[in-house]
């Protein structure tokens, strides 16, 4: 039988940072196994459930390059792929365990469940949450809840004494007793099932044959496994893959940054490094080897690889990858994120994102390599927009103050005022001009003049400030701090 598995986000808010690793967990096990991927949407929350939402998720899984098969927007034969367009179908599942007695109706009201499982706990019983009230009512008390107007539940009747197991393909052997389980609830009193029926139900009408999700929902799985057996179905294997931690081994949280992908793509970051890094956070390759294209993780993946233990989310480590995938992407595409950027921070608008694309293109190519995301660019560019630089602290006034500056800034002056263009030849040659000419050579050369240039100690690579700036605004600035300064 081929592999079939899916991604089944709850459209309530963002793609979390560990929603993105299973959705790419299951699409590389679909590809390497030549199976399918489907993604559908699991909305049975309705308070919390919302289409902005859905179409956030699916604009970010798009965007990382998690393409689906069949499922949302996809179609396909199993569908509709929303729970609540899946309604009608549940229900001919639900009627099918009633009449069999599989479930039944109950008619507990909040109030009474709570004094329930109050005596319950003082009794110490391991039948935990339901005592089992309903389960047995007559047709006659049955009528006289629906006269008083009573929406029932409908639990599923659970067998005592049974010991569930799983085999896990990460987790191994795990098992839970069904006294701890108990009757639980399968449809809420508004006629909605629960998320652990439908995607019993779901799952095994769309011929899943391995879920692979998150270790929270571990617990969750063997009301799902008893769903399946009270219906006879068979059952997928079950895969469930550790946490994601924060750096102080905590479950990670907006405490410890960002959680969500579309962070991560508003701050600049490449798609192709997010699902580099995510792939690595709990699976680990055969070789040292760490970056890999989506296509080359599809070739290794194998859940064999995948960890037990929680993995920690390493920030300084994703910004360092993502600064290796920024440094070999074509200028154009970092350039145009950095644009987004640069208009966000008003230093330019919209009209000289266009105008000025290739100057544009050289100042971002002045700080490529040592960008970790295009974000970073604002600060890193700002003194190519900001004509009242200034030595940014003491030392670099001292770099000012030093011997033969004030030479240096005279040949540099002479030099670009004589030149035919400032063009990057002029930049690329102008230090060993000025070098033969003064003798001055290394740091003694360069600092000085990146310091009358920028005001700074440290930034855009050296032979492209110059004709970044051109020609009038290298005079300006060299004669203004000279004046300042000297
Ligand atoms: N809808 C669940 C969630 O977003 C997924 C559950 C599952 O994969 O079975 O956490």
């Amino acid at each position: 039988m081929s592999v079939k598995v899916r991604f089944a986000p709850s459209p309530t808010g963002h793609l979390h940072i560990g929603g993105a690793r299973t959705a790419l967990f299951n699409y590389l096990f679909a590809k390497k196994n030549k199976g399918t991927f489907l993604v559908r949407i699991e909305d049975t929350d309705l308070a919390r459930s919302s289409n902005e939402s859905e179409q956030v998720i699916i604009n970010d899984l798009k965007w990382l390059g998690i393409n689906w098969d069949e499922g949302i927007e996809k179609g396909g034969e199993n569908g509709p792929y929303r729970s609540t367009e899946r309604k009608e179908i549940y229900k001919k599942y639900i009627d099918k365990l009633i009449e069999e007695e599989k479930a039944y109706y109950c008619y507990c009201t909040q109030e009474e469940l709570e004094e329930e499982r109050k005596k319950l706990e003082e009794n110490n019983s391991d039948m935990l949450g339901y005592s089992g009230k309903c389960k047995n009512l007559t047709p006659d008390k049955r009528e006289e809840y629906e006269k008083e107007g009573r929406k029932p539940t409908v639990r599923l009747r659970v067998p005592e004494n049974i010991t569930i197991k799983i085999d896990d393909k990460v987790r191994g052997n795990v098992e839970f007793e069904s006294n701890g389980v108990g009757d639980f609830i399968i449809v809420k009193s508004d006629g909605i099932p629960v998320y652990n029926f439908a995607v019993t139900i779901d799952d095994y009408l769309m011929g899943i044959t391995h879920v692979i999700r998150a270790e929270e929902h571990l617990s969750n799985t063997p009301r799902q496994i008893l769903i399946y057996d009270a219906l006879g179905f068979e059952k997928p294997q079950f895969a469930h893959v550790s946490l994601i931690l924060g750096h102080d081994r905590t479950k990670m949280s907006k405490r410890h940054g960002s959680t969500w992908v579309e962070q991560y793509r508003e701050a600049g970051y490449l798609p192709e490094a997010i699902v580099n890094f995510l792939a690595l956070m709990g699976w680990s390759p055969e070789t040292e080897e760490e970056f890999f294209t989506i296509d080359e993780l599809t070739e290794q993946f194998s859940l064999d690889r995948v960890s037990k233990n929680p993995a920690v989310f390493d920030n300084e480590k994703l910004n360092w990858m993502n600064g290796q995938y920024v440094k070999n992407a074509p200028i154009e595409r970092v350039t145009d994120l950095a644009i987004l950027h640069l208009i966000k921070a008003g230093l330019i608008n919209e009209d000289q994102a266009k105008s000025k694309y290739e100057w544009l293109k050289k100042v971002v190519n002045s700080v490529k390599n040592g960008l970790a995301y295009a974000g970073q660019v604002v600060e890193k560019v700002s003194v190519f927009f900001n004509d009242e630089i200034s030595p940014e602290n003491d030392e670099a006034l001292e770099v000012l103050k030093g011997d033969r500056v004030l030479e240096l800034m005279e040949v540099l002056l002479k030099k670009v005022r004589e030149a035919d263009a400032i063009d990057d030849e002029f930049g690329k040659g102008i230090f060993k001009i000025i070098q033969k000419e003064t003798g001055i050579k290394g740091k003694n050369l360069f600092m000085p003049i990146r310091v009358m240039l920028t005001g700074q100690m440290h930034g855009p690579e050296m032979i492209d400030i110059i004709p970044i700036l051109g020609r009038d605004e290298v005079i300006k600035r060299i004669e203004m701090m000279k004046e300042k300064y000297l």
